[in-house]
């Protein structure tokens, strides 16, 4: 009964490791992309007065006008990009909704989208579902995980309709430079190519990192999507919250793919990202803080592992190991971590080719677990070098 296009699209490679994880007691899980903490105290307050004010309805495919006001007011303040929250802002139910409607929009079957390389696992069934290639582009340890503008030119073809960029990027935290992001505009000037930004983990950057919107250069706002989310930023994973910023002539078919799909995202997660985005930001600084702790302590660690060997990553939440000194497939690896030392990690050839040779560690996970994984996986190290 199943159709070609959902069988076409092979199991997440992740998901293998996630059911023998499920089947190991005691793991310490450090294979999930979200905060540990809860969503700060003053949203939740709000998405409560919100319910019992009567958010329970339908809202405007495209999002609440108070919800797409904040976000134009938030693009404004913390991104310099002017967007008119009344017809350039979609509101979705998560950043990865978000990019699917990007994809759909922007594409016909047939088309090619550049996708990083490793990229997070879900761009290239994302792509594939609309019918489009997705072709990879490498972000290489040697280049701190950062595009070749060389390497991109190889690959555009007439069929080449968008290019994804995630800065800072999931699995590896790297962090593009504002000349990456120069030259990647003037690359997709330069062959008519859209982009699709997705910027989810612009606030968790560290060490005086600085991150700019692809769009804020001269001729992009018009050939942008801007994706986003509050997803990380505010602990609020579960809440499925997330938007997109661009066009107008975009954000309106966007929207009418919205009505079809979803009708629109939750009304009380609405309520609660106005909150999020109007309130004091407090918490996100304390939050960054904290996974900057984090970071410090878990890549140290890490580096202290023979075989082990991690640049310090400067944006997301991410240890992007080198183990080729180890095993490969890096798949092999995991399986034999999370089952001689109880440590979920993922595999780098999830996120693509370019990722083989590496696995994945969360550090948004409490102080104790990350302490309690480097213990297990010194003695696994120990006892595997005898
Ligand atoms: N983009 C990237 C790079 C991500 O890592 C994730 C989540 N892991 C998403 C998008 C999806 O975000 P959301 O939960 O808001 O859909």
């Amino acid at each position: 009964m199943v159709g070609d296009r959902a069988n076409k699209i092979p199991y997440s490679g992740i998901r293998k490791i996630f059911e023998r994880a499920s089947t190991i007691t005691n793991a310490i899980h450090l294979e999930a992309g979200e905060p540990d903490m809860l969503t700060p105290a003053y949203i939740r307050e709000a998405a409560k007065s919100a319910m019992d004010a009567g958010a329970t309805h339908y809202t405007s495919s495209a999002g609440t006008i108070e919800l797409r006001k904040a976000i134009a007011n938030k693009l404004k303040r913390e991104n310099n990009l002017d967007y008119d929250g009344g017809n350039e802002i979609i509101v979705t139910a998560g950043a990865n909704t978000a990019l699917s409607l990007a994809f759909l929009t922007l594409t016909d079957p047939g088309s090619e989208v550049l996708v990083p390389d490793p990229g997070w696992a879900n761009y290239e069934p994302g792509v594939s579902l609309t019918g489009s290639m997705p072709i990879g582009y490498s972000l290489l340890e040697q280049n701190d995980f950062r595009p070749d503008l060389g390497e991109l030119e190889k690959l555009v073809t007439t069929r080449t309709k968008v290019l994804l960029v995630n800065s800072p990027g999931n699995p590896t935290g790297g962090v593009y430079s504002s000349e990456d992001l120069r030259r990647m505009a003037d690359f997709a000037v330069k062959h008519d190519l859209a982009v699709v930004s997705d910027e989810v983990y612009e606030k968790i950057v560290y060490d005086d990192t600085q991150t700019q919107s692809i769009a804020s250069f001269p001729s992009m706002k018009e050939r942008t999507v801007v994706v986003n989310a509050l997803s990380k930023t505010y602990a609020m994973t579960g809440w499925r919250l997330g938007y997109a910023a661009t066009t107008k002539n975009i954000a309106a078919a966007m929207t009418k793919l919205h009505a079809c799909i979803a009708s629109c995202a939750s009304s009380v997660s609405q309520a609660a990202a106005v909150a999020a985005l109007n309130g004091p930001q407090t918490d996100v600084e304390e939050m960054v803080s904290e996974f900057k702790t984090r970071r410090d302590y878990f890549v140290e660690a890490l580096n202290r592992i023979p075989g082990f060997h991690c640049r310090k990553p400067r944006g997301a939440f991410y240890a992007f190991v080198n183990v080729s000194e180890l095993s490969e497939p890096s798949e092999a690896l995991v399986l034999e971590i999370l089952e001689k030392a109880g440590v979920v990690s993922v595999p780098g050839a999830a996120f693509g080719p370019h990722g083989e040779g590496y696995i994945r560690f969360s550090y948004a996970a409490s102080m104790d677990n990350l302490r309690e994984a480097v213990r297990r996986l010194e003695r696994w190290r120990q006892i595997r070098a005898e």
